[in-house]
């Protein structure tokens, strides 16, 4: 069945909330309230941790939502998968204490197959190997080939002590066309051929601190869905990037450019970067968050000038993504829950508008200056950059480190982590030290921090988790 993205949104928030008895919420802002061990919302349940844990009571026993979500820990893979973006949409339902497996699994397949009429025969799943009770419910469903149940180890979901349990995923095949060709590739393979579409988690468990594991008497579901991801399925299209809600980025970024896509697979990931990149911090910005060295801000920053060097490898020499927000508009107008988006075009083209003057006057001298660092490196025989040249590109210029490793990796040589590290640290060092001066506030002990949490959510890096403190 053909659906806009904005069509499957509703469909699928409709489905749980008029037939399935969920309150409909808005989503969440991408800047997590009371909880300071994430940068950001990276799932459908984070909003959603003191209703699980029992610490709060929800409004009602089921709800169902579209997340926004960032993934800061998936930017590598934008461009080069055809299911990863920075920022993405999470569709979920979620019982709190109510409903069990009995009810996900039927209503999932239910949803799949007679809503959006998905061929029965393409989906496959992957359940906890001890999960007997979900392997009964799948084998159970109309149309449903027991065949395609594949059980995996990995299919459990903790994170600490604390409430866990099993999980189930859904799949969906794209063809023997679409996959690596190796003789195992299977359902869990990396490779395109078989598209995680949706994880339902089943929290059962109550971890103790010893490590064992009692039966909640509250047991929930928490289930979510890429919106991207079933999108690209039912508009049949190669990957997430070539869908309604994100090809119109493209397209903007091909006519300001005058590379055509599908011609240069170099350029191509350029401007799926430049898509997703656009797209994440038009809605980053929308939700409050503005371009800093710290924390969220660092990230939105680090997006904003990764896509504006993917624009120089295209060509592009002139401000272009000030242009990019008009086309992320359009995407959204009139969906639910981005009303905010339309309200704050102007504001979001400025406060791009002016990073990226502000990045555009320093880039061209910071790349000609790391071209000519790296052609002495390489006269000197080296293939490592002093950490001190990286430290002073980023203290002076605005690159973000990561920028400066992509391009020594792009032109065979490496970037040296420890030291740049080392130069951050005696920079922080010599502020701290001034800063103690004035007295005006300790810095807070890092031990206080979730780790396991961080670990969760995207595996935020120690320069992140630092910076949250700050923040
Ligand atoms: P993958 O294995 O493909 O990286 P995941 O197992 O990390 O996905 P989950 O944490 O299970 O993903 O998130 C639930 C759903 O959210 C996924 O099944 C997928 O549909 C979607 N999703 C996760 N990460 C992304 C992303 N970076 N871009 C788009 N959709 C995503
Ligand atoms: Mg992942
Ligand atoms: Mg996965
Ligand atoms: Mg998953």
């Amino acid at each position: 069945k053909k659906m806009t993205g904005n069509e499957l949104r509703e469909a699928y928030l409709t489905f749980f909330a008029e037939k399935k008895g969920h309150l409909r919420l808005p989503s969440a802002s991408l800047i997590p309230e009371n909880d300071p061990t994430l940068l950001m919302i990276g799932a459908g349940m984070a909003p959603f941790k003191a209703y699980f844990t029992g610490k709060v009571k929800p409004p009602r026993p089921r709800i169902t939502t579209s997340q926004r979500c960032v993934r800061t820990g998936d930017i590598e893979n934008v461009g080069h998968t055809a299911r990863h973006q920075t920022y993405f949409e999470m569709l979920g339902n979620f019982s709190f204490g109510d409903y069990f497996k009995k009810e996900a699994i039927p209503w999932a397949w239910e949803f799949l197959t007679e809503v959006l009429e998905m061929p029965k025969d393409k989906l496959w799943v992957t359940i906890y190997p001890k999960d007997d009770e979900a392997r009964k419910i799948w084998e159970e469903q109309p149309g449903f080939d027991p065949s395609h149940i594949v059980p995996l180890e990995d299919n459990f979901w903790e994170i600490g002590p604390g409430p866990c349990g099993p999980d189930t995923e859904i799949y969906f095949d794209l063809g023997e066309e679409r996959g690596c060709g190796k003789p195992d590739c299977a359902v869990g393979c990396d490779c395109d051929r078989y598209l995680e579409i949706w994880n339902n988690v089943f929290t059962q468990f109550d971890r103790t601190e010893d490590g064992k594991y009692n039966d909640l008497e509250n047991k929930n579901i928490d289930t979510g869905m890429g919106l991207e991801r079933i999108a690209s399925v039912i508009q049949g299209v190669p990957s997430n990037f070539e869908t309604d809600l994100l090809f119109p980025i493209i397209e903007y970024a091909s006519k300001v450019s005058g590379v055509k896509y599908g011609e240069d697979a170099d350029k191509d990931v350029s401007l799926k970067v430049i898509a997703d990149h656009a797209r994440s911090m038009s809605i980053m910005i929308m939700d409050g968050i503005l371009p800093s060295n710290e924390g969220r801000g660092y990230v939105l920053r680090r997006i904003l000038r990764r896509a504006i060097r993917h624009g120089r490898m295209l060509g592009i020499k002139d401000k272009f993504l000030e242009g990019a927000v008009d086309a992320v508009c359009k995407i959204y107008d009139g969906a639910s829950d981005f009303e905010a988006l339309a309200q704050k075009q102007d504001y979001i083209k400025k406060v791009i508008s002016l990073e990226e003057d502000r990045f555009s006057a320093t880039l061209e001298q910071g790349l000609e200056l790391l071209d000519g660092y790296m052609s002495e490196a390489k006269k000197a025989g080296k293939k490592v950059l002093d950490s001190e040249l990286s430290f002073k590109l980023y203290d002076t210029f605005g690159f973000p480190w990561e920028l400066t490793e992509e391009i020594l990796q792009e032109n065979g040589m490496n970037f040296d982590k420890e030291g740049f590290d080392k130069e951050m640290q005696e920079q922080r060092d010599r502020a701290r030290a001034a800063r103690a001066e004035n007295q005006r506030f300790a810095v807070p002990d890092l031990k206080n921090i979730d780790t396991a949490a961080l670990k969760h959510d995207e595996k935020a890096t120690e320069a992140e988790v630092v910076a949250i403190w700050k923040d």
